[in-house]
């Protein structure tokens, strides 16, 4: 087949559905620009990468700096997660999440994410289906986190850093 007859190269020449929403592309999931890393606490920061209100999912970088935690919680919805940098494990298992690797958490598990001594920078993206309920010991839930309070936290962290609370929306499907 010649250049002329092969059609494989054309592109789709009809129309895309109607209410469509449109696609995000975001070549530098790494950036180091500060305003884009919203602090979690003293020595973890999240950025958004996509906030799903229509499906009800997130999917952030969580960066940890020096060793530290992630309060106790139950997933409602499963978590898939790649390991960029570093490596962490849960107080409930006793595998160990490597760079390079990949991680399915089933909805309905509790576990404590830790960052082990020694491990000078983690680095791990997450996709967060439902909610994360934050429990004590016992599984009592305390408090929870899902797309929505984690879009009025990037709200305010870009309102703070002079980007503006519609930044977030860049964000937004
Ligand atoms: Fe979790």
């Amino acid at each position: 087949m010649d250049q002329t007859t092969n059609t494989d190269l054309i592109p789709f020449q009809g129309q895309q559905p109607w209410g469509m929403q449109p696609d995000m592309v975001i070549n530098d999931l790494l950036t180091d620009d500060p305003r884009l890393w919203a602090p979690l606490s003293a020595n973890s920061w999240s950025r958004p990468i996509h906030l799903n209100v229509t499906s009800g999912y997130y999917v952030h970088l969580l960066r940890v700096n020096k060793a530290g935690l992630i309060q106790r919680h139950r997933h409602s919805g499963a978590v898939h997660a790649h390991t960029l940098k570093g490596r962490w494990h849960y107080l409930e298992h006793d595998w160990v999440a490597e760079e390079g690797g990949y991680v399915f958490e089933p909805p309905g598990e509790t576990h404590t994410l830790v960052v082990p001594e020694g491990c000078q920078e983690m680095l791990t993206l997450f996709f967060v289906q439902g909610a994360l309920i934050f429990v004590d010991p016992e599984g009592n839930a305390t408090g929870y986190d899902d797309v929505f309070t984690r879009i009025e936290k990037y709200k305010k962290h870009f309102e703070s850093v002079g980007l503006g609370a519609d930044y977030v929306k860049n964000f937004m499907r």
